[in-house]
């Protein structure tokens, strides 16, 4: 796909990100794209809604299924700032997305290919061509940028830290 038109795409997940952090999230985005058209935009939202699987990913094939009134979302695109945890993966799974594009990589709990291979392998029943590294860099800047406002503002634990260090670190 166009290169242009990929990080055009990026930078709505990016803005959606940013909204996230704002908000005191930790900020990942992402959009669900069909052809030329948006389906959904979504940032993560577990603090907001006390629900831990609200993640952007999560959020968005919601919408979109509600958008196509239907639970296959086949020939959809989503666009996510950082490699999606195992859920988000499986989840992508099950909707039947047709491809997958991110910025970041996410050693911790990335499961297209840091830590885990969840999208390889005999056993599935659906494929999801794979895109990484479109505006990586920007990507993981709005982490880094939210964990470094929030270390100046209060002390935070360590780990959080840690996983910022290690996204960038692996770029
Ligand atoms: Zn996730």
């Amino acid at each position: 796909m166009e290169q242009a038109f990929e990080e055009k795409c990026m930078k709505l997940a990016l803005q959606e990100a940013k909204k996230a952090g704002e908000k005191g999230e930790i900020p990942i985005g992402a959009i669900l794209i069909k052809g030329n058209k948006i389906l959904a935009k979504g940032h993560n939202r577990c603090i907001e809604f006390n629900d831990p699987t609200a993640h952007a990913e999560i959020l968005v094939l919601r919408k979109a299924g509600a958008v196509l009134k239907n639970y296959r979302l086949n020939g959809t695109v989503m666009y996510v700032t950082v490699e999606p945890c195992p859920m988000c993966v499986s989840a992508m799974v099950h909707s039947r997305i047709s491809r997958l594009v991110f910025g970041a990589p996410e050693p911790k709990f990335g499961a297209v290919e840091s830590k885990f291979n969840l999208l390889q392998g005999e056993g599935l029943n659906h494929k999801i061509e794979v895109k990484k590294g479109v505006l990586a860099k920007e990507c993981a800047e709005v982490l880094k940028d939210f964990f470094n406002k929030r270390r100046n503002e209060r002390k935070i634990g360590r780990s959080s830290e840690n996983k910022v260090k290690r996204i960038l670190n692996a770029i």
